[in-house]
């Protein structure tokens, strides 16, 4: 069985860093990958492919009128599929509804069952309220979730939003949570915010990633981490994430919080923060 995974959280936060960075891991260790970059940008797959762009999926439907799998799909590092939706015309269409089209012409081209894939990840842009990011959360495309966030207070904000997202979808056959994959973590203070945040809503952080300028060289190389710096300890901590994903089982419903009591818990944190002065920021 194909275990398909969708990667959510706020713009600019990771995760097609990550995203990609698990997408090799896996690859290197014998796993058959395909990475859907379901974001207009059409960038999610760059560094597995020298930093290069590929034709999308709406793109090649546009200007064709028809798909063929030659046309939309790339193999990059170690053999990773890539695949990138693509957006509408500038100005015109919604950047959702695309993505819908492009998952449902994948299917159609039964493309999953062909290349016999063990993982598909989905790396998706988008705040799930909108129709077209939640769906594969929604349609149960995708069975597991797991989020993107560090720990400012905008990230973890998107976070809740999407748990409410995953919530509301659960009693119709949506995908579940995973669990939170912490980006940026590098003091004491932030991992001890997240950890909280996981704790209250019900979920789990299954890694925890620091800021690292090997990720900064490497993506300047045009490739991930796995690739450019395979022995760094960057590498290392992206491997170690990659294997908790792989074994991931069993995904929950999270409880996420309520506005009022969000901005409450945040603010217990100012006052720990304040409280402690430089003493808590090790
Ligand atoms: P978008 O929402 O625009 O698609 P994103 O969530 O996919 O953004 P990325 O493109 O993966 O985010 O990352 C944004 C920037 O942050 C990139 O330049 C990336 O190299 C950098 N970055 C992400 N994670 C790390 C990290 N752990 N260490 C250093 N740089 C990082
Ligand atoms: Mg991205």
């Amino acid at each position: 069985k194909i275990k398909q995974i969708a990667i959510y959280g706020k713009g600019g936060i990771g995760k097609s860093t990550t995203t990609s960075n698990i997408s090799a891991a896996l690859a290197m260790t014998g796993y058959k990958v395909m990475q859907f970059g379901c974001d207009p940008k059409s960038d999610s797959t760059n560094t597995l492919r020298d930093g290069r762009y590929i034709p999308t999926v709406l793109d090649t439907l546009r200007e064709k009128n028809t798909v063929t799998k030659e046309e939309v799909i790339f193999q990059g590092f170690k053999g990773v599929y890539c695949v990138e939706a693509g957006g509408p015309a500038p100005g015109v269409g919604c950047a959702g509804r695309g993505i819908i089209t492009a998952v449902q012409i994948l299917k159609q081209l039964k493309v999953f069952e062909e290349l016999d894939l063990d993982i598909v990840l989905y790396d998706v842009l988008g705040d799930v309220v909108c129709g077209g990011f939640a769906m594969p959360i929604r349609d149960g495309i995708a069975e597991h979730v797991f989020t993107v966030s560090s720990a400012d207070f905008m990230s973890i904000y998107a976070s809740n939003n999407l748990f409410k997202g995953i919530q509301k979808f659960s009693t119709s056959g949506g995908a579940l949570l995973g669990g939170v994959i912490a980006n940026s973590i590098n003091e004491d203070y932030s991992k001890a915010i997240i950890d909280d945040f996981a704790g209250r809503t019900g979920t789990q952080v299954v890694g925890y990633v620091p800021r690292s300028v090997t990720v900064t060289t490497s993506e300047l190389q045009g490739k991930t981490t796995i690739e450019a710096a395979p022995d760094s300890e960057q590498a290392k901590i992206y491997l170690k994430l990659t294997n908790t994903i792989a074994e991931h089982t069993v995904s929950k419903v999270p409880a996420p919080m309520e506005v009022k009591g969000l901005r409450e818990w945040a603010a217990t944190w100012a006052d720990q923060l304040l409280a402690y002065g430089d003493a808590g920021r090790t």
